[in-house]
């Protein structure tokens, strides 16, 4: 038999729905008229210490995988791979996909040109401040042209070999080029929170009067810290009449939570990629950033969740980054259980020992009882009862001594391990399997 270590558990939520969120939504009407009703989406939020979702209204995603994904060390789309993952973006609602960077090669100006006729959300197109990047963008058929340069001192003499006054120049005339074509511009500062705070402003000011529509701030190196970001955000919102947006990186694993600020400071949309994979330890994960927002915030983002476990297998593969186990949203462990206490709380109700207000069903994953070293008794039945046994509670507790010595060694026990056990113990299956899947 091929092994399967996994168990499926029913959904509850329908008859959550109907005998505890319906009656509390009531109640909210009846009594609790002050405080604005939280709009009801996949699970409720639960009534507890952190039962506030009212820092933002809207989120809109950029994602990245096909351009700073792509950056990864060791990480290279084709064109095919491209199309692909462009197709399951737009599919679910992604409303930005950076393609890529057109004045790279042909392969990549062909792979950004034809998404960008291929899809119906908005792609984008990298450009530095050079005239031959803009035109190859421009010529490329994006709806949106990303200008970005550097600004911060150590960037600009050390990386662009230039000056804070020839940085400003360029910058403004690449930003007034792609307006003269009719084209959206997002412009990014690179090294933003790096980079001398009166100058920041200065060059959002001069490139948002140039035309720019959307103002990027950068995290170009992972520097920035959920609150300071959030300061920083806002004050480049009182700096500009152009949407901003914002990007930021991994190295300290702060990325989502720093993209997450960002948003409620007064950021439209955060770019992100699948998998977080990106320059370095990476950027804010597309998966984590738009399960934060449905979830914890409780704001529709407009994108189709449920596809998110495909798109992560598919940049898995095509990235050749291999997803960690405990990876949020869409690792393996990500809704798998093996302790014993754990694993009997979630066959009771999966909203003991999982968020509740992100489930499994939720991003297109499977829950999962994985059998181990923790693994209980309640486990143990449930999963000989799927298996077709009717055990007693001894046979029970015997298997389940044998699945905990064998998870010790470090082994995974598998379907085969427990036949095996349940035959040693003297339990014969009574009824033919009802739901083994492979
Ligand atoms: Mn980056």
């Amino acid at each position: 038999m091929v092994l399967n270590h996994t168990v499926s558990i029913p959904d509850r939520y329908s008859v959550r729905f109907i005998y505890i969120v319906a009656p509390r939504i009531l109640i909210q009407c009846l009594h609790k008229t002050t405080r604005p009703l939280t709009p009801v989406r996949g699970v409720e939020f639960f009534q507890g210490t952190l039962d506030s979702t009212d820092e933002i209204e809207s989120a809109r995603v950029f994602d990245t995988t096909l351009r700073d994904g792509e950056q990864s060390p060791g990480t290279s789309f084709s064109y095919d791979d491209k199309r692909q993952i462009a197709a399951v973006l737009d599919d679910m609602g992604t409303h930005v996909i950076e393609a890529g960077f057109p004045v790279n090669s042909d392969a990549e100006f062909e792979a950004v040109r034809d998404i960008a006729s291929s899809t119906s959300t908005t792609t984008c197109g990298l450009a530095r401040v050079v005239d031959e990047d803009i035109e190859a963008a421009l010529e490329s058929g994006v709806e949106m042209v990303h200008v970005f340069v550097s600004t911060s001192d150590v960037q600009i003499e050390d990386s662009m070999h230039a000056t804070r006054e020839e940085v400003t120049e360029r910058a403004v005339q690449s930003v007034e080029r792609v307006k003269e074509a009719d084209v959206t511009c997002m412009f990014s500062p690179m090294d933003a929170t790096r980079t001398d705070e009166q100058y920041l402003m200065d060059i959002i000011e001069a490139t948002s009067a140039a035309g720019a529509d959307w103002i990027n701030i950068p995290d170009t190196c992972g520097v920035a810290t959920p609150t300071r970001f959030k300061a920083l955000i806002e004050k480049v919102c009182a700096h500009t009449d152009a949407r901003v947006d914002v990007h930021t990186h991994d190295d300290f694993g702060l990325a989502t939570a720093n993209a997450l600020a960002g948003i409620e400071a007064g950021a439209d949309q955060a770019q992100v990629s699948v998998n977080s994979i990106g320059e370095r330890a990476g950027n804010a994960a597309y998966e984590e950033f738009v399960m934060a927002v449905e979830s914890l915030y409780q704001t529709d983002t407009g994108i189709d969740t449920t596809r998110i476990a495909e798109l992560s297998d598919i940049v898995e593969d095509k990235s050749g980054m291999p997803t960690p186990g405990n990876k949020p949203v869409v690792g393996d462990n990500a809704f798998s259980h093996e302790s014993g206490i754990h694993a009997a709380g979630v066959i009771e109700n999966s909203d003991t020992f999982e968020p509740g207000v992100m489930t499994p069903e939720m991003v297109g994953a499977e829950r999962k009882l994985v059998m181990g070293k923790h693994t209980g008794t309640h486990s143990v039945r449930e999963r000989l009862h799927e298996l077709g046994y009717e055990p007693t509670t001894d046979q029970v507790r015997a298997i389940t001594r044998r699945v905990k010595d064998y998870g010790a060694e470090k082994r995974r026990v598998t379907v085969d391990d427990l036949e095996r056990f349940a035959s040693e113990v003297g339990l014969e299956r009574e009824s033919e399997e009802e739901e083994v899947r492979v």
